[in-house]
């Protein structure tokens, strides 16, 4: 198997050209605001539609945990939503949970036989994880998930939004 890409961008998430975007999303799946917002407003209703469906089927989105729906308009062909932890302060399963998002969003675009996929710096908007440490588990999971699956992926982006997130992740890779 190919080695798989990592790689570091700065800018908007729903601009990458990705087979998959992440999304930073809420349990509800009914958006929100920051990444959550941007994806939906730039990827149109046909996200919400399929995002609406999932509840109903299975009733929102536990944190860690990632779902999958059609990029609408974007230029991604899907987006995989994914629920990260509120910081809390660090003992309440933050770090496991921060990482279950981002091995599951690899193992659901895997399963789909995706090429490529991009990552926006989950929890490190309002939810309030320290972007030092996030960056570190980020990092850390993609790595062990590469290492540890045989996966389809050639290519894993993370979309850093500010130069500040963009720093910590270019010392760490
Ligand atoms: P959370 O609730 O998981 O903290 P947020 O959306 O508030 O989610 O923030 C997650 C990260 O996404 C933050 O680092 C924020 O700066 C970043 N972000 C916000 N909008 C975009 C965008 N359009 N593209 C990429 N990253 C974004």
């Amino acid at each position: 198997m190919a080695e798989t890409k990592i790689e570091i961008q700065q800018g908007d998430i729903t601009k990458v050209e990705t087979d998959a975007i992440v999304n930073a999303a809420n349990s509800s799946l009914l958006g929100g605001g920051g990444v959550d917002g941007a994806i939906h407003r730039a990827g149109g209703p046909a996200i919400l539609e399929e995002c609406k469906q999932i509840r109903a089927r299975q009733g929102g989105c536990p944190t860690g945990e990632a779902v999958i729906t059609t990029g609408g308009k974007l230029p991604a062909r899907y987006v995989i939503h994914t629920v990260g932890p509120v910081w809390h302060g660090g003992d309440k399963d933050e770090p496991e949970q921060l990482a279950n998002c981002y091995k599951n969003s690899l193992r659901i675009a895997s399963d789909k036989q995706l090429q490529s996929i991009a990552f926006p710096n989950i929890s490190t908007g309002v939810y309030g994880y320290p972007k030092d440490k996030a960056a570190q588990v980020a990092v850390k999971a993609v790595k062990d998930y590469l290492q540890q699956h045989d996966s389809s992926l050639q290519q894993v982006v993370f979309v850093c939004f500010d130069a500040e997130n963009r720093k910590l992740y270019e010392e760490m890779l």
